[in-house]
């Protein structure tokens, strides 16, 4: 008798074959023009600029944008297609840095800019001419939204910004960077507004950060020094920002957890291969029972960290506010990909601690999961909020 090893979920309802066909140009890219540079790229702690450009000549950044700004969308479903699609590229840096773009900066553009502000910015991101970037987190508050202390005052029909900003995916390279800042520093949560900074505009300064992992990301540490910019870089209404980051918080963390499963099934892959072809005591490493125990775990947790994922995905697509299901999922997902990839540094055994074997690589990028997009800590405490607790 054999068994089946490739999942046999069945997630047509979610996938129509559009989006299959999609996923296979999506995949044809990545393995042709990314997958093939990533050592190169690791080694090098960066990556060219120009694969934007490049993905936004192939329509894979517009498609759950309009039309009208060049995106071939609504469809959310199709461009969940494409992050699980960049999750193989082999450089968590690079899909983090499309993500950010393709996820956090234009989203917020799309949904609370005026149509002047989409033909600005997010036309030109869709095509990937321009890289964008979103900058909430500072030094001194994170989790804590509402206590940044970056402040926006208002001068004649200009806003002057003052602050810093840290850990800011693309804010080493960023065209513009959709800036949270206190507009009323009395308002608390009402008190947070949207403001587009572009890059070169005086007092406005970037500097790259070394990391753990996401090596080739230019994750970025901002200082805005007196920036002075027009009420036409405003995004949404004065005191909208804060029900705009938790609105976005949805996609962003449904993204995030699309990613981590593709890369914990990923890592899975590399550990079982190696198991099935290291030997010890005359027998697969894979074949000792305390090993296929701990493969069936992980790929049990895998399992129910996609169904948890779709599920999150098909309640967002039906118009749901799914904030616990997000939650959930995001929280699983984070510790599970970071899990899998110790265990692929475990079942290495020596190889696994060494760098040019990819099971380090999947150790240090996935360690991110708890931390970036709200902590594990954070994503317990709204799904406990959820039960009335
Ligand atoms: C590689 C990377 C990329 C990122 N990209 C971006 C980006 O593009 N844009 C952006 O704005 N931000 C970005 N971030 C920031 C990220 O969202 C924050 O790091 C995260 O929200 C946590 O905030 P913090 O680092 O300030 O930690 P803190 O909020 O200071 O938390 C420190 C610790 O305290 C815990 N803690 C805090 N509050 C509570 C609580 N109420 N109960 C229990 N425990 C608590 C946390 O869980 C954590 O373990 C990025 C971060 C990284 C590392």
């Amino acid at each position: 008798m054999r068994f089946a090893t490739e999942s046999r979920a069945v997630n047509d309802d979610i996938f129509s074959a559009e989006h299959e066909e999609l996923r296979s140009s999506v995949r044809a890219f990545v393995s042709k023009e990314l997958l093939p540079h990533a050592q190169e790229w690791e080694a090098a702690e960066s990556f060219p600029k120009e694969v934007f450009k490049r993905v936004g000549e192939l329509g894979f950044f517009g498609l759950k944008y309009d039309e009208a700004y060049g995106g071939s969308g609504p469809d959310y479903t199709a461009d969940a297609v494409v992050t699980e699609e960049f999750s193989r590229c082999g450089s968590a840096g690079v899909s983090a840095s499309l993500g950010g773009h393709k996820d956090l900066a234009t989203l917020y553009i799309s949904n609370f800019g005026g149509e002047e502000q989409k033909q600005r910015w997010l036309a030109p991101s869709i095509r990937g001419e321009i890289v964008g970037g979103l900058a909430v987190t500072e030094p001194d508050a994170g989790s804590d939204v509402a206590g940044i202390k970056t402040t926006a005052r208002r001068d004649g029909s200009d806003w002057v910004i003052n602050g810093s900003k840290t850990y800011i995916t693309n804010g080493a390279w960023g065209d513009f960077i959709v800036v949270a800042a206190k507009t009323d520093p009395d308002a608390g949560h009402s008190g947070l507004t949207l403001f587009v900074v572009e890059a070169g505009t005086p007092g406005f300064e970037a500097r790259r950060m070394r990391m753990l992992g996401w090596r080739t990301g230019q994750t970025g540490e901002l200082s805005l020094s007196d920036v002075r910019i027009p009420d036409e870089n405003r995004i949404g209404d004065e005191g909208s920002a804060f029900y705009a980051i938790m609105q976005n918080f949805a996609w962003e963390r449904i993204i995030m957890s699309l990613g981590q499963v593709t890369g914990a099934q990923l890592t899975y892959d590399i550990a079982k291969n190696y198991a099935l072809e290291r030997h010890a005591f005359d027998r697969p490493i894979g074949k000792f029972q305390v090993w296929r125990h701990r493969f069936a775990d992980m790929a049990t947790r895998i399992e129910a960290g996609r169904a948890m994922t779709y599920n999150a995905l098909r309640m967002f697509i039906a118009g749901e506010n799914p904030i616990k299901e997000v939650a959930m999922a995001k929280l699983y997902t984070a510790e599970l990909a970071f899990h899998v990839a110790d265990e692929c540094v475990q079942v290495h055994g020596g190889y696994g601690y060494m760098m040019e074997f990819p099971a380090q690589r999947a150790w240090r990028d996935s360690r991110l999961g708890p931390i970036g997009g709200g902590t594990s800590e954070i994503m317990r405490e709204i799904i406990g909020r959820t039960y009335g607790l």
